[in-house]
């Protein structure tokens, strides 16, 4: 086996295996998954994003409800449009795309989503049946990083896993799933001291921090699986991750690639979340 876990190759399993329970659902239930997908205003990365999203739900066989608001939307506009989607049963998941212009309030935006459709997993109710470790749903990127962890055959029980970055929807979260694996998990950020010789301790070092090729060979250990979340460009505006790929791999047993490693998990955990989610709407349990 390869020691790069391909994430295009991961997500396209996945894919196939959730449009078949897709297949399923509609033909023995009659229902689809439907995923509203909201966006304000005009940010050309999101334009993206957002069409990105409404494509895999045409690869699975979802209904992909698409709601493109001027970038003068206020709180109270976009508010009364997700009340409104919260009611519609013909909606299992609502998403809104970040970031939001400058006016609006992210966090009570994000909240106002029922948390049965919150199919990112940022409602705090959610974020708390992560760390109790009985969830319906779970945040797609670090979902998607577990998703790659178990194809590979990769053991966690007894590791010890390093999280370096310590974000709500990435870093934290992902510390959790570990743990809730039996990792021994240590998580790092900005302020932590020794960062080189914590991470060069790890067994599986996961990173998230938004720096390009941060980690350095030096801060790993012969061996370690090294799975990099970070999207960046170099100083060729080339994409990177936030390892230096290049002179990490010949010392981990297994990497993950930046572009087409983590981030093609992403939207595939996406349209998981939602048919997981059209389920337990219907009173269908996997
Ligand atoms: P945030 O900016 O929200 O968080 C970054 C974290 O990294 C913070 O906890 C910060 O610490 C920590 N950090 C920053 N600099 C250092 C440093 N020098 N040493 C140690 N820790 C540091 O980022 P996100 O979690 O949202 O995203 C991280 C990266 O992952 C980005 O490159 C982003 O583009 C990418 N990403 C990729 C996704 C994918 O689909 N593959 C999805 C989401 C994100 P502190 O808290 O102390 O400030």
């Amino acid at each position: 086996m390869s020691k790069i876990i391909s994430g295009k190759i991961v997500s396209a399993e996945v894919r196939e295996s959730l449009k078949k329970e897709t297949e399923a659902l509609i033909e023995s239930a009659g229902i689809h998954p439907g995923l509203a997908v909201i966006l304000v205003g005009n940010d050309p990365a999101s334009q993206v994003y957002v069409r990105n999203k409404q494509l895999a739900c045409e690869e699975l066989g979802f209904h992909a409800f698409e709601y493109k608001l001027s970038e003068n939307t206020t709180q109270e506009q976009l508010l009364d449009l997700i009340n409104i989607l919260n009611k519609d049963k013909k909606v299992h998941g609502i998403l809104v795309q970040l970031p939001l212009p400058d006016h609006l309030d992210e966090k009570s935006v994000l909240y106002s989503i029922t948390p049965e459709k919150d199919v990112d997993a940022f409602h705090p109710l959610n974020v708390g049946k992560i760390m109790i470790g009985n969830y319906d749903v779970l945040p797609c990127t670090p979902a998607g990083v577990m998703e790659m962890i178990d194809w590979a055959g990769i053991e966690i029980s007894g590791k010890k896993c390093v999280v370096v970055g310590r974000s709500n929807i990435v870093g934290k979260p992902m510390a959790m799933l570990l743990l809730q694996r039996s990792g021994t998990v240590t998580i790092c950020h900005s302020k932590t001291k020794n960062l080189k010789e914590v991470c060069a301790d790890a067994d599986i070092l996961v990173v998230a921090i938004g720096k390009p090729k941060f980690v350095t060979a030096d801060m790993v250990k012969e061996g370690a699986v090294v799975i990099d979340v970070g999207i960046n460009r170099d100083e060729n505006n080339k994409l990177c991750g936030d390892v230096d790929y290049e002179n990490v791999e010949p010392k981990a047993s297994f990497i993950t690639p930046v572009p087409g490693g983590v981030g093609p998990m992403t939207i595939t955990m996406l349209m998981k979340n939602t048919l997981h989610a059209a389920k337990l709407q219907n009173g269908i349990k996997d």
